[in-house]
Formats: C-alpha cells, sequence, structure tokens
C-alpha cells in the first residue's frame, strides 16, 4: 500500500489543531486505499500545540510529529518535515485551515495520473488586506521578471509532491531557505489546480511586514543576481554622465577661465555619486551576507523530539 504523508509545519496553533485533525480524516477518507500519516511539525510553539499533537498521536497511530527545539520559520519547519516524511508523496497543508484539506483527493488523483507537483494556486484571497494583496502581487510581478526559473503566482506552498521531488528538495541545504523558488528550481511534471484561500480560523498570521520584507529578499537573492546585474549598469550610467561634466568643464574653464562659483553644482553630484556607492555597496552586501551564512554550513535545525526514532546525520539527512 502506498503512503501519503500530510506534512504540518505548525506554530503556535493550539486553537486549530482539533480542527484539523477532524477535516484531515474526514478528506481522506475515501482515500482508503492509502496509508496516511499526519506528520506535524512543531516549530517551537510557545502554547499547548506540542501537547495536543502528543495526544492525538495517543488516539490515532496516523499522527507522528518532528518538535523541534527552538522557532526557525516555515521554510526551515518544512524542510525538517521532508526530512522526516515517509510517504511516497508529501502534502504540505498550513495548521490554520487557510488551505482546505478537501483538496487531498483532487491533488492524488492527479499524481496518480503522472504528476510530480501538483500545485493549489489561490483564485481569491479572502480575509487578507487590500495592501497585503497589493504588495504580494508587485513582489510576484518583480520576481517573475527578474529571475530565470518560472515561479508560480499567487501559489503558496500548499502542494502534493511525489517522492522525487522531496528528495530533490531535501538536498538542497541552503540556510536561507526560499521554499517556493525551490518547487520550480527542481523541475518536474507540475499540474495547476485552483481553490479560494480561506481566512485563517483562529490566530493570527505568524507573517508581518517586516518578516514579509525579509522572505522578499530571500526570493530575490537567492533565485536571482539581477540585483548585480542593475547595480553594474547604474554604475555605468552614472560614470558615463560624469564624464560628460567633466568634458564640459574642462572646456567650460578653458574658454572661460576659472571662476569660483560652483558649490552647488560640487555639492549635488558629490551626494548622487555617494548615494549611487551606498546603494551598490548595500545590494553587494546583500549578496555577500548569503555567502556567509552558506560558508558557515550549519546544520539547518535541531530536534527536541520525534515519536519515532530514525537514523539521521546532523544535516537530517538519512
Ligand atoms: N509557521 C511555522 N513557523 C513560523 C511561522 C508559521 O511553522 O515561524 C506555520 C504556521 O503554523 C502555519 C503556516 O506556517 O501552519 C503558515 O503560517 P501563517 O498562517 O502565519 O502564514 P500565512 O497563512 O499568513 O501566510
Ligand atoms: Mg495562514
Amino acid at each position: 500500500m502506498k503512503q501519503i504523508t500530510i506534512l504540518i509545519p505548525a506554530y503556535n496553533e493550539e486553537e486549530s489543531l482539533h480542527h484539523l485533525y477532524n477535516r484531515l480524516l474526514e478528506s481522506t477518507s475515501d482515500l482508503s486505499h492509502y496509508a496516511f500519516e499526519f506528520l506535524f511539525v512543531n516549530d517551537g510553539s510557545q502554547d499547548a500545540t506540542m501537547e495536543i499533537i502528543k495526544d492525538l498521536r495517543k488516539k490515532d497511530e496516523k499522527v507522528s510529529y518532528v518538535d523541534l527545539s527552538r522557532n526557525f520559520g516555515k521554510e526551515t519547519a518544512m524542510i525538517a518535515g521532508f526530512d522526516y516524511a515517509k510517504g511516497d508523496a508529501v502534502i504540505i497543508l498550513d495548521a490554520d485551515l487557510q488551505d482546505p484539506p478537501e483538496l487531498i483527493p483532487e491533488m492524488v488523483k492527479y499524481w496518480e495520473q503522472g504528476y510530480d507537483d501538483v500545485y493549489a494556486k489561490r483564485r481569491s484571497r479572502r480575509g487578507e488586506t487590500i495592501m497585503k494583496k497589493a504588495t504580494a502581487g508587485l513582489f510576484y510581478k518583480l520576481l517573475k521578471r527578474m529571475s530565470q526559473v518560472p515561479i508560480q503566482e499567487n501559489t503558496g506552498d500548499f502542494r502534493l509532491l511525489d517522492r522525487r521531488c522531496v528528495e530533490a528538495i531535501r538536498q538542497i541545504r541552503e540556510t536561507q531557505r526560499y521554499t517556493k523558488g525551490m518547487f520550480s528550481w527542481v523541475g518536474y511534471h507540475k499540474k495547476e489546480i485552483l481553490f479560494d484561500r480561506d481566512p485563517r480560523i483562529s490566530g493570527e498570521t505568524k507573517w508581518n511586514y517586516g518578516k514579509l520584507f525579509d522572505l522578499a529578499i530571500e526570493g530575490v537573492t537567492s533565485f536571482t543576481t539581477a540585483p548585480l546585474r542593475f547595480s553594474s549598469l547604474m554604475g555605468i550610467t552614472v560614470s558615463f554622465f560624469a564624464f560628460l561634466y567633466m568634458i564640459w568643464i574642462i572646456f567650460k574653464t578653458i574658454a572661460f577661465g576659472e571662476s569660483v562659483a560652483g558649490y552647488p553644482s560640487l555639492m549635488s553630484v558629490i551626494l548622487f555619486i555617494g548615494g549611487i556607492q551606498l546603494i551598490v555597496l548595500g545590494i553587494i552586501g546583500e549578496y555577500l551576507g548569503r555567502v556567509f551564512n552558506e560558508t558557515k554550513n550549519r546544520p539547518l535545525y535541531f530536534i527536541h523530539e520525534y515519536n519515532e526514532e530514525r537514523v539521521m546525520n546532523f544535516n537530517g539527512q538519512k
């Protein structure tokens, strides 16, 4: 019998877990020819999330869990889940029920037809502010234009991955992860399905604009070097005009003699070029910081406990 793992990263989700568990049971009941594993990755929750998961485990052998040693963020929680998932397919699902489990049978249907990555695209984003929708739209537009790999717009992590996609992503051990880009990057046979994203069932989103901005920078810097190219172009353009201006000054001095005036123009040129230099340095710094972080080659996460012994090395690889 083939096995399907439902991977659920959970951070302070005590209010939705029981509800989630019931809806998972309901929506997988028609797929009795598969063995299911509900794998919860507790991402250092401070509330009763872990206790609830353990209670569920006592009642139901299908439930398993990995308890991370602290809050590492969803991207890292997901790779921990990939490392521990046993299924021939893995379905990533948010714990707050924004991703309806009722879509699971449809995903499985396409998996049976041979697709490796069945991703759910949002037809609408209910319960999200206009500001969030607008910034998300702008970000996707920019990223798509800059990066070489096609990145699916309005698509979250809610998807079914075949074992071979999971194994591919497990080999990407970057510390600063932009998993959504990795799904595209690894390739394989993809299928899109549409759904309406529900508002959170309870609690609040863990993403604030600061964190979203971080993730956006992650997305750009880990999948494209376009900003570096942009800074070279900007440097060339500015030095071209600076050169023209220099010629003009030399010509003017020879023709009309030297005058003491010129403080405003001098100041504006210095400030303008200084500004450009700072921007360019900042961009280089962003990339250099990433090089620094990756060369440290640290393990991605540590485990506090899990329900079952599995032999892993420090990088979580079997
Ligand atoms: N999550 C996590 N670690 C974190 C933040 C979030 O594992 O540090 C989980 C969270 O429990 C949820 C999923 O990631 O299952 C999505 O989080 P959230 O609902 O806050 O994001 P949004 O739906 O607003 O994008
Ligand atoms: Mg959510």
